[in-house]
Order: structure tokens, then sequence, then C-alpha cells
């Protein structure tokens, strides 16, 4: 106890340890990069957020259908969203000084009436500087508004993993989830879930069936992955989960990022970031947020779940490799 301790009483810090634990305050000033978000569509308000809080980069992804208004979709409304994107991205910088790059695709989440045509333009958009990456894509076991079967989907999936590859671009993959985050309980129906925009009685029946649709769905992409020649390391498992790590990690060469922006929805959060990476080492682990303006998302996700690691005991060297170094390297952006 400190003789000199001037409190009437003795307190808490009259108790502590000589040697107080030494905290890695590098942390507080470590940039990250979000490898998937839809920051385009959010409020400038949260754009600063990420600035604020020590983004140094961001893959601002437009392929989504929560964001195309008319159903059945057609090709032309998913341009759209490739061109607001390509339209936004300079004066994104310019505000908020972090450097935005954009990954464009098709995503299967919704049947797309005319897909050769986003296939025949994606190629020139590829070769934009400001894209550096295909997607998010990738097999869903079921869709919004209007089923998409599976072997359709997967063609779709492979031919743009053949861009990609003709580019040396990486392709994000939306991978389903498995984990729940509303405690087991469900809604009243036709309300919706709270704190996601949509219609979810549009909800279409499952093309995947059988035990575990979600992981199926993985395995089909990486399948097609393989079809097209694209080395796995330039394929990142977007939204992995306990469902899919181990196959991902164990059976395959592809990156796993785990979405954090939106816990409450999907249950994943940096308590399983620190087991995959306790388990499997930190070298092919990235975090995304997935932000985006339909959902109850986290700007600060990422700045979080760095502390978060760090009180889980995660070293603040595997931290740097998992929110900086892996997507600066495989998103190609220069450090
Ligand atoms: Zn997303």
């Amino acid at each position: 106890m400190n003789p000199t301790e001037p409190t009437k009483r003795p307190t808490d810090a009259a108790h502590l340890d000589d040697e107080p634990p030494s905290l890695p305050t590098e942390l507080l000033n470590l940039p990250w990069i979000d490898g998937h978000n839809h920051a385009h569509t959010l409020s400038w308000d949260d754009r600063e957020r990420y600035a604020l809080s020590g983004c140094e980069g961001m893959v601002m992804v437009a392929s989504g259908y929560h964001w195309t208004p008319y159903k059945p979709v057609e090709a032309d409304d998913v341009r759209y969203l490739w061109d607001d994107a390509v339209n936004r991205r300079a004066a994104i910088e310019q505000n908020h000084f972090f450097t935005p790059r954009l990954g464009l695709g098709i995503h299967t989440g919704v049947r797309i009436e005319n897909p050769d045509e986003l296939l025949d333009a994606m190629d020139d958009y590829c070769a934009l500087d400001e894209v550096v990456a295909v997607g998010e894509t990738g097999v869903t076991p079921s869709q919004h508004a209007e089923s998409w079967e599976v072997d359709e989907q997967r063609a779709v999936v492979q031919a743009q993993m053949e861009i990609a590859d003709d580019h040396g671009l990486p392709v994000i993959l939306h991978t389903p989830n498995r984990s729940g985050g509303s405690g087991g309980r469900s809604y009243r129906p036709r309300l919706g879930i709270p704190g996601y925009e949509k219609n979810t009685t549009l909800g279409q029946r499952p093309v995947i069936t059988g035990e575990n649709p979600a992981l199926e769905s993985v395995k089909i992409d990486v399948e097609a992955a393989r079809d097209a020649g694209l080395d796995e390391t330039r394929v990142v498992a977007s939204h992995a989960d306990q469902n899919n790590t181990d196959y991902l990690m164990r059976e395959t060469d592809c990156y796993l990022s785990f979405t954090i922006g939106h816990s409450w929805l999907i249950g994943v959060d940096a308590a399983d970031v620190a087991d995959a990476i306790d388990e499997y080492g930190p070298e092919r682990i990235m975090i995304d947020t997935d932000c985006a303006n339909v959902l109850r998302t986290d700007p600060y996700a990422i700045k979080r779940a760095i502390f978060e690691l760090y009180r889980y005991g995660i070293e603040p060297d595997a931290i740097r490799r998992v929110v900086l170094e892996n997507p600066r390297e495989v998103y190609g952006f220069s450090g």
C-alpha cells in the first residue's frame, strides 16, 4: 500500500500491483482496412466515423439487390449500382482522406433476368484502377423475390471468377451464415427483422436443401473457383462463421473475413475472430464491417475489435496482420 495515499480510507488504487500490466498503446493509432462494406450507401457522418477511428482504406462493394428498387431485377439495375459507386468514389476520398476502392459484382441473392449483359460489361470495369475486387457474389441457398436455380447461379459465379482471374483480382464471397443473433426467437410475421430493411415476406423457398445448405454453398463456390482456374488465395470468404471456418481453413487456401459490423444479426463478433486466430494463426484471417444503410451497422466495429482482440489475448502483431496487412496485400492497397 502506498504510504502517502491521501484518500480518507483505502481505495482500489491502494491495492494495485507495483508493476501494472503494460498496454500496447500502439493500438490506439493502428490504421486498419475494411475489406467489405457498402459505405457509399451510408451517410456522410458515418463515413466520417470511419476516418475518425483510423480507417486507412476500404472496399466499397456495389452488387447487392438491396439497392435495386424493381423486382424482378434486370442487368441494368445492377449496372446502375456499379456506376453510382464509380461516380462517387473520388468525392468520398476527397472528403474523408481514407482510400476507398471498389468491389463490383453480381449478387445471387435475387435472380437477375439477363446476367450475360453484366458479365459482358464487367471486363471493362475490372480494368479500372479503383476496382480491386469482384463481388460480393457466391451461390446462395435462397433468394429474395425470385428463386435462382443452383446451376445458373454457379455459372454466373464462375464466370465472374474467370473475369477476376483475367485481371488478377480477388473475389469476395458472401458466404451464407448459419449463426443467428436474436437468441433463437423469431419476430412477428410480416413485420420483418427490425434493423434490416427488406420485405422478408418475399423470401423464396431454398434451392439448396439438406443438412447444411450454408456450407454446401461455400463448397460449390470453391469448386467454381477451381474450375475457373482462380487461385484460392484470391478468394475471400466474407461472413465467415463457425459453420464454415474449419472447412475453409483445413481444405482450402481461401482467406476468411469475419463480418462484425452487425453482430446482432449474424452472431459473429471479435471472440470468433480470436478463436480462429488461436486455432489457425492470423495469416489468412481478416475482419470486415459490411456496414450498409439498409442495416443497423457499426462503422466503429473494426476499431472496437482491435482492442477486443487484445483483451481476448491476441498479440498486437497478429492484430495488425488481420486488420491491416492482410487486406493491404489481398486488395493491393499500398502501405
Ligand atoms: Zn455486403
